[in-house]
């Protein structure tokens, strides 16, 4: 595989961009080697500017979940941009493109688009704040919310795949509200709400964690799933639960984890989905909590290209697209990916799990599946780059960190999955014999 453009270009991105990449996780930090400047996307392929085409198993790190290109988002967008790129005033489409948000996640009754999942994450905490006249969070070690400083301690994603212990420039200050609790840990839990319970202004989660690899939440030996335990340790004591459905939204099922699960929170992050590859999230939640926000409450946000046309157009496309026989599909796509992993590590003899919730999946080189974020912090992350790289060598695009997820796409057809079958095999194989 020719790589020499790539390399060229990294080396020149380089010497202007820090470390070469606009975010982190673009960069080939975690498993070596030079990341592919890409020119194309097609469907369920991207292509370099070598030309060499690979199966996307990252869909821009879960927006595309109808694939590269699809035609009615870029008509779509299209024929927004035709008639301006941005006002600066609203537009039919936002209504239209809350009202399907509405319609679709079962506890939103209000929304507020932002540009990205991070203003949405710090807008929901501040909102939070807000209502309740309180300060404390709980945050959950290795769940990502964005870059806002009270919420990159111990942020999954990048920040875990750099082994960061916390990011210089964050204050104590910023910081000192935010409360660390394993995941899945009943008791850390219990203790730290019973500490802060007075103060405390909200529970906030990845429903379905997806940036510490995949940690779905524990069912729990009494039953009770720890989401409903969140439940009701926010109901006991008055705080908000916030769910971040960045990934999860319009992923695991059309209204998100809440609908697969049940459990409902009170204000829910959306990103990535809903703005259909464009810059484009959404802050969603009770109307009494979302009416905090000014113009209507004093809870001040703001921005100068929210809601933008061209976004919410393609927004808009996307979420009218995703009918719920579309998740019988794509979760059909994901078992089979998971079903070609599985015996492809099997057969080489190689220790690993593979967890799936739904539409999402991951690969886990260790023994057991994992609880939270230690666990995948213990995994064998050096054998995660070397399978990474001998399935990029074959054509497939995995996500160049053991912190990430698979996304899969509908534009996935039987002879991707094959292919993506056949690759795992050799490429464990290759990885098994050192
Ligand atoms: C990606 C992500 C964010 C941040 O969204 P940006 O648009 O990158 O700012 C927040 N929360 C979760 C769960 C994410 O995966």
């Amino acid at each position: 595989m020719r790589t020499e453009r790539s390399e060229q270009l990294y080396s020149r991105a380089c010497a202007v961009i820090p470390g070469g990449v606009n975010s982190p996780v673009r960069a080939f930090t975690g498993v070596g080697g030079t990341p592919r400047f890409m020119v194309r996307g097609e469907g369920a392929e991207i292509i370099d500017v070598d030309g060499n085409r690979y199966i996307d198993l990252v869909g821009s790190w879960g927006p595309l979940i109808l694939g590269h290109d699809h035609p009615e988002v870029r008509e779509a967008a299209q024929r927004a941009l035709a008639q301006g790129s941005t006002f600066g005033a609203p537009v039919e489409d936002e209504v239209r493109l809350a009202e399907l948000i509405v319609e679709l996640v079962p506890s939103v009754e209000r929304v507020r688009l932002t540009s990205s999942g991070t203003e949405a994450a710090m807008t929901a905490v501040r909102v939070a704040r807000g209502a309740t006249g309180r300060s404390k969070i709980i945050k959950f070690v290795g769940h990502y919310h964005g870059h806002s400083d009270a919420l990159l301690a111990a942020a999954g994603s990048g920040v875990a795949t750099l082994g960061l212990p916390g990011s210089p420039g964050v204050t104590e200050g910023a910081v000192a509200d935010t409360v660390l609790v394993p995941w899945n840990d009943r008791e850390a839990l219990a203790e730290a709400v019973a500490a802060h319970a007075d103060d405390l202004a909200a529970i906030l989660c990845e429903p379905v964690p997806a940036n510490m690899n995949l940690v779905p939440a524990d069912d729990g030996p009494d039953g009770t799933g720890f989401l409903q335990l969140l439940r009701e340790h926010a109901d006991r004591t008055g705080a908000v639960l916030i769910f971040d459905e960045v990934i999860s939204g319009f992923r695991v099922a059309p209204g998100g984890a809440q609908q697969l699960t049940g459990v409902l929170p009170d204000l829910t992050v959306m990103g990535k989905i809903v703005g259909g590859g464009f810059p484009l999230a959404a802050l969603g939640g009770r109307a009494t909590l979302l009416d905090q926000l000014a113009p209507v409450g004093g809870v001040y946000q703001a921005g100068t290209l929210s809601g933008n046309p061209v976004a919410v157009a393609a927004g808009h496309a996307t979420l009218r697209l995703l009918t719920p026989d579309v998740y019988a599909t794509l979760e059909r796509s994901t078992e089979r990916l998971v079903e070609g992993l599985t015996s492809a590590f099997a057969a080489a003899g190689l220790t690993a799990v593979v967890p799936r919730v739904a539409t999402l999946a991951g690969v886990v080189f260790a023994e057991r599946a994992p609880r939270d974020k230690d666990d995948i912090d213990a995994a064998d992350h050096e054998r995660y780059g070397r399978f990474f790289h001998a399935m990029l060598d074959r054509g497939v695009y995995l996500a160049p960190a053991g912190y990430e997820v698979l996304f899969t796409s509908l534009a996935l057809d039987a002879g991707h999955l094959e292919r993506i079958a056949e690759a795992a095999a050799a490429a464990a194989g290759d990885v098994a014999d050192g």
